[in-house]
Order: C-alpha cells, then sequence, then structure tokens
C-alpha cells in the first residue's frame, strides 16, 4: 500500500506521542521505573545558563529547538533563507514556523526531537507541537521564565542532586549556583592558543607574561589554581572538536620552538575545516596536554574528556576515537578518566578501555538522546563486560533545564528497560539491579564528583 507523506506522518504524530513508550504500570519494567524515579541524579555535565540570564532574556519555542534539535534540522535540509528566519528572533513566528516545519518533520523522530517533544508536553503541558498550538506555547514558556524555574525543573521534577556544569564562556573561573552545580574547568586556551593574540589573552587572564614555554605553563598553573579556589570538582577537555586527541611525548626543546614561531606569528594557520586536521603548534599543544595531566594528577582533580560524536553539522569523526588517549592512561594512573558521550560511535572501544584500565571511566551524558536505542545496548553490553562503578548513566548536557528534564526521562526509561531485561534473563535479581542503577545514576559519579559537595 502506498501512503502519502502527509498521512505518514500523520499517522507516526498518533504513534510517537512523548508518553508512548512509557511503560505498563505493573510490569517489572514500570516497578523498577518507579523506584529509579526515586534515584537522584548525579548529572555529569551541562552547558545551563545562570537561572538570572535566562530569565532576563527572550525565551521561546525556538530557542529551545535551538540545542540541538536544529542541528537535526539543519542536517535535513534547512539551510540559507528558511535558516535564517527560524533563527530571526523579529520574524513573527508563524513565519519561523513555515521555514521550519518542513525539516522538523523529518527530524522530531530523532533522540533530539524526542526531548523537545517530551520538554513542551511535560513541562508546558501542550500534546502536539504544530503551527496552531505555537502560539500557546511561547506564551506558557514566556510565562514560566522567571526566577524558581531551576528550581521547579532541575530538583522539582528532574529530580537531580546536582550537575556538573561546564561553564565554557567564562575565560575566568566564576562559581556557579552551588544550589545546582558544581564546577568543571576547560584550559584548552592554555593548551592550544592559535595566535599570538590568544597567547596575549592568556598574559591578561593570568596576571602573567609569556615569552617562553616555561611562562605558559605557569599561566595554566594560575588558572588550575583559581579554578581550584572557584570550586572546581573536574577539568573538562573538548579538544577534540579542534584536532584529534592523540597527545604524543614531546620534548621541551619541541614545544618551545612551536611557541616561539608562535609567538613571532611565523607559520599560517589553515582556515575553515582544515585547521581540524593540520596542527601548525601541535607539538606545544601536545607539550601543554601533557602538562596539564600533570596538574590533574598533582592536585587530585578528575578529567572529563570529550570523545566521539561532535555537537553542531560536521566535524572529523575520527578525530576523536577514545582509542587515541591510550598513551595517557598508562601515563598517569592516578588520574581518573571519565570518557564523555559513551564515545559514541565508538561505544565498544570505550568499553574495551574502560574494562582494563581501573582509571577510565564511560559516562553516558549526552547518549540517551544521540540514540536512546544505542545507548540501551551499550548499557546492557557494558553491565557484561565493564565492572559496574565505572560507568556513569545521565548527563543532560544542554543549555535549558526543560531539555535536560526531558533527557533524565529517557535516561531513566532507558535503564530501567535495560534492567528489567536483565532481571528476566537471570542476570541479576531485582534488587541487584536497583543497586546497578543507583551505581550508574548516583554513587559512582559521585565518588568523582562529589568532593564539592561535601
Ligand atoms: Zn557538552
Amino acid at each position: 500500500m502506498s501512503i502519502g507523506r502527509r498521512t505518514f506522518f500523520g499517522s507516526v504524530s498518533a504513534l510517537a506521542a512523548p508518553q508512548a513508550a512509557a511503560p505498563q504500570r505493573g510490569s517489572l519494567e514500570g516497578d523498577l521505573l518507579d523506584e529509579i524515579a526515586e534515584i537522584s541524579l548525579v548529572n555529569t555535565h551541562e552547558h545551563i545558563i545562570p537561572e538570572q540570564e535566562r530569565t532576563s532574556s527572550r525565551i521561546d519555542f525556538f530557542t529551545l529547538a535551538s540545542h540541538y534539535l536544529i542541528s537535526d534540522a539543519i542536517s535535513a535540509g534547512l539551510a540559507g533563507r528558511q535558516l535564517a528566519i527560524v533563527r530571526d528572533p523579529e520574524a513573527s513566528p508563524l513565519r519561523r514556523w513555515q521555514a521550519f516545519e518542513p525539516f522538523w518533520e523529518s527530524a522530531r523522530l530523532t533522540g533530539y526531537g524526542q526531548a523537545l517533544r517530551i520538554a513542551i508536553h511535560d513541562i508546558y503541558g501542550v500534546e502536539q507541537i504544530s503551527a496552531d498550538a505555537l502560539g500557546e506555547i511561547n506564551r506558557r514558556i514566556a510565562a514560566r521564565n522567571e526566577a524558581g524555574l531551576y528550581e521547579d525543573i532541575l530538583i522539582r521534577r528532574s529530580n537531580i542532586e546536582y550537575s556538573v556544569l561546564d561553564d565554557y564562556w567564562n575565560a575566568a573561573p566564576v562559581r556557579p549556583d552551588p544550589k545546582f552545580f558544581v564546577p568543571a574547568r576547560k584550559f584548552d586556551r592554555f593548551v592550544a592558543p592559535q595566535s599570538a593574540t590568544n597567547v596575549r589573552e592568556l598574559e591578561e587572564l593570568t596576571n602573567s607574561s609569556i615569552t617562553t614555554l616555561a611562562g605558559l605553563e605557569r599561566a595554566m598553573e594560575t588558572s588550575f589554581e583559581q579554578s581550584l579556589d572557584a570550586g572546581m570538582v573536574t577539568v573538562k577537555s573538548t579538544l577534540a572538536y579542534n584536532r584529534e586527541i592523540h597527545y604524543t611525548e614531546v620534548s621541551p626543546q619541541e614545544a618551545e620552538s612551536d611557541l616561539s614561531a608562535l609567538l613571532g606569528s611565523r607559520r599560517t594557520s589553515p582556515a575553515g575545516f582544515r585547521s581540524r586536521v593540520e596542527r601548525p603548534y601541535r607539538r606545544m599543544e601536545d607539550y601543554m596536554f601533557h602538562h596539564l595531566m600533570s596538574l590533574a594528577e598533582t592536585h587530585d582533580v578528575p578529567v572529563q574528556i570529550h570523545t566521539g560524536l561532535h555537537a553542531g553539522n560536521g566535524n572529523f569523526i575520527e578525530n576523536s576515537k577514545p582509542t587515541h588517549l591510550t598513551n595517557l592512561f598508562f601515563l598517569y594512573p592516578r588520574v581518573k578518566f571519565d570518557l564523555f558521550h559513551m564515545s559514541y560511535p565508538y561505544q565498544g572501544e570505550a568499553a574495551a578501555i574502560a574494562k582494563v584500565f581501573p582509571n577510565v571511566h564511560i559516562d553516558l551524558c549526552w547518549a540517551h538522546i544521540i540514540s536512546p536505542s544505542a545507548t540501551r545496548r551499550a548499557i546492557h553490553e557494558m553491565l557484561e563486560t565493564v565492572p559496574a562503578n565505572k560507568i556513569f548513566g545521565f548527563g543532560g548536557d544542554y543549555r535549558y533545564p526543560e531539555l535536560s528534564y526531558a533527557h533524565a526521562k529517557i535516561a531513566r526509561r532507558n535503564v530501567a528497560q535495560v534492567l528489567a531485561q536483565k532481571v528476566k534473563e537471570g542476570f541479576c535479581t531485582e534488587s541487584e539491579s536497583l543497586e546497578l542503577a543507583r551505581m550508574i545514576l548516583h554513587d559512582n559519579p559521585d565518588s568523582l564528583f562529589g568532593r564539592g559537595r561535601r
């Protein structure tokens, strides 16, 4: 039977309403999900903007869709003028919707689409995202955009004990609201400055002068100490967005010669995508990354590393393979490494690494919305492969708490679904399965990041 496009999507809308996947009450999975809802989450990774900043800006449906759903709409073909209209807050909501809808139809079923639909449904009480509903969705979002929103969504609705916050927008450390967050800090700007101007920014940031490699190392140390004072619980690196994450062992002389070329502007850096494969100062970067690892070791601070899929619409996926990091796991046995995003699509490699290295943990942050089913399969596999204390089950990875709520809901369902299956297969008992849920959703990440709360 051939069905028209409109009919196809019409029928899918009815089947794929966000509540449809909920397990039946009284089933093993339903019982486990009820228990799992009571577990306070230690959320390993967020980008949530300060509440004050959020409530003082104009937020609407398209703001929420901008993270991450818009990337799938762009992948589906949204481009050029249509994309500009979707992104224009001054354009009328109807025009924006008309530009967005053809691509929303294709992107609404992805993990990002599911998260957005759950957020609109559960937080704003609107059944179906459509042209007719858009005005009401925007009114409800605006009405709720006031102080108290984060407490309601992050604590009351999501039952998140605390979240590790990635405050990449702050060059200098800022202590986030301790009611919700503990801070992760990035030092990538000290590892990989790309111009003399970048180095001057580091000098200002650390009130130091950087004319030699030792000066750059001292500046990184100063920033590290400032970050510890601001409550840093973990180092974070997202250099996988910029380059391959294999950091070779480099002599100080080699690194020094790269730095002096950088300060003298003697090399040209490639523009655009080529900059992610051609690194004119790579030896300096490699050296400085190892310096960062020794600081983490000295101060006993764990290290979160971006591996796997990149946000946005185009990058070199092989740059972020977790196996590139293997020499670090040998060289820094006392540093606790947290491999982000289950290294999707390299989750098998990540599991193989976490299985054998005592200092490596696998983190499912972002993963449940990249692919809910790949994450369920990965949990199945990991529980049999990796000791249970090495798995971190949830990180929201969003700028807006509504979407973190939705992600947490998908994560809890995924964990309940996998554990119910495991109990049925005789892998573990029901009470053991709850213990596993408590470990991966709370105790394991708390053992690394909880010191900011104690
Ligand atoms: Zn992130």
